[in-house]
């Protein structure tokens, strides 16, 4: 009997076709919104699906594997998997996936970096000053950045675009310390990359701090009241990995007592809802969660989550189960 795979939003093409072709029945939602968690319960109610394609967005927990006692496989659009619940599942004897594209990895990498450089050049400031007709000439004292030569970037978590970014960063005549649960020997022979045992030591050495660990309890608030204090005052913190990772408050609040200098957010701890005060300050640049968003990377992201659903169901181990 064929398949039958739902998805909840529109993803790119390619990995619906993929899907089709192997005569799958393929549905997708038809709004173009972020699927709320009751119309995805009461859609699995209805029809029989053996897999469900969803986003970062959707929460999977025990009331959505509930409601599809026969969906076995839950394939998710994205390297992070903190949206499912993977405890609930394996007691279910379902099996959970992510989609850790190469090509995801280098986007981010090229944002944190794109970020690196806007910050210490100011452009985001500047751009909205000549905008905003302010621009009356040349002016010495106008602007004044930092230059990222010479200067260290402190990675948190240096796993795959973690040695990505310190791979850039080199290029540009930085020093990459990093600190992470594991010791990672390619990122020291790469980079040149010093380990840093606790974060504690990493922080006050590092002009940029650049965050790529996955939001897990031990990672939730990693970058608090109490962490923020021990960076320079002139370091800048680059988080694209996810939000709660920092306690966004307390970040507002170093921003605007000058704690540290500035930072650059893709994700946010309350996506899509910014924290009271967080965009009205000059020294940060803010995105919205678009650091995977190159068609390139959005293709392959489809590619790699279909072949997971695709794997499966021809019964071969997906390459990338996150709950084994
Ligand atoms: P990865 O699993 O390859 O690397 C994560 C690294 O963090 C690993 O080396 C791991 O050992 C380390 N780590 C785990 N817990 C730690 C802790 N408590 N302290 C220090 N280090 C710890 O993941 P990746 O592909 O590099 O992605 C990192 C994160 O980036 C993902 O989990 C995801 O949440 C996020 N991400 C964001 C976007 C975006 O669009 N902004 C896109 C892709 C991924």
């Amino acid at each position: 009997m064929n398949k039958k795979i739902f998805i909840t939003r529109k993803i790119p093409d390619l990995g619906i076709t993929l899907l089709k072709n192997k005569g799958y029945e393929v549905d997708v939602y038809s709004k173009n919104r972020i699927m709320p968690q009751k119309e995805l319960i009461s859609i699995l109610k209805k029809k029989d699906y053996d897999a469900v394609l969803c986003l970062l967005t959707d929460k999977i927990d025990a009331k959505v594997y509930d409601a599809a006692p026969n969906t076995k496989l839950y394939a998710n659009y994205a390297t992070g998997f903190d949206n499912l619940d993977l405890v609930e599942a394996k007691k279910r004897g379902i099996t959970i996936t992510n989609a850790p594209a190469d090509l995801s990895s280098e986007a981010v990498a090229e944002h944190a970096l794109a970020m690196i450089l806007a910050l210490a050049a100011r452009i985001v400031e500047a751009d909205d000053f000549v905008r905003r007709g302010k621009y009356k000439g040349w002016d010495p004292m106008n602007f004044i950045g930092t230059d990222t030569v010479g200067k260290t970037l402190g990675l948190v978590g240096a796993g795959r675009i973690g040695e990505r970014v310190a791979i850039f960063v080199k290029g540009l005549g930085m020093k990459v310390i990093y600190t992470d649960v594991n010791k990672n020997p390619r990122i020291e022979e790469s980079a040149g990359a010093e380990y840093c045992k606790t974060l504690e030591e990493l922080l006050p050495r590092a002009d940029i701090v650049s965050l790529h660990v996955p939001l897990l309890d031990s990672t939730k608030h990693l970058m608090n009241e109490k962490t923020f204090k021990l960076m320079k005052k002139s370091a800048y913190l680059v988080n694209t990995s996810r939000g709660p990772i920092v306690d966004e408050k307390a970040l507002v609040k170093a921003l605007k007592e000058k704690v540290i200098a500035g930072a650059g957010l893709d994700v946010f701890e309350f996506e899509p809802k910014l924290m009271s005060g967080l965009a009205k300050l000059e020294n940060v640049i803010l995105t919205p969660h678009i650091g995977s968003a190159s068609i390139e990377a959005r293709n392959q992201m489809a590619e790699v989550a279909v072949n997971n659903i695709i794997d499966f169901f021809e019964g071969k181990l997906p390459k990338n189960v996150v709950n084994k």
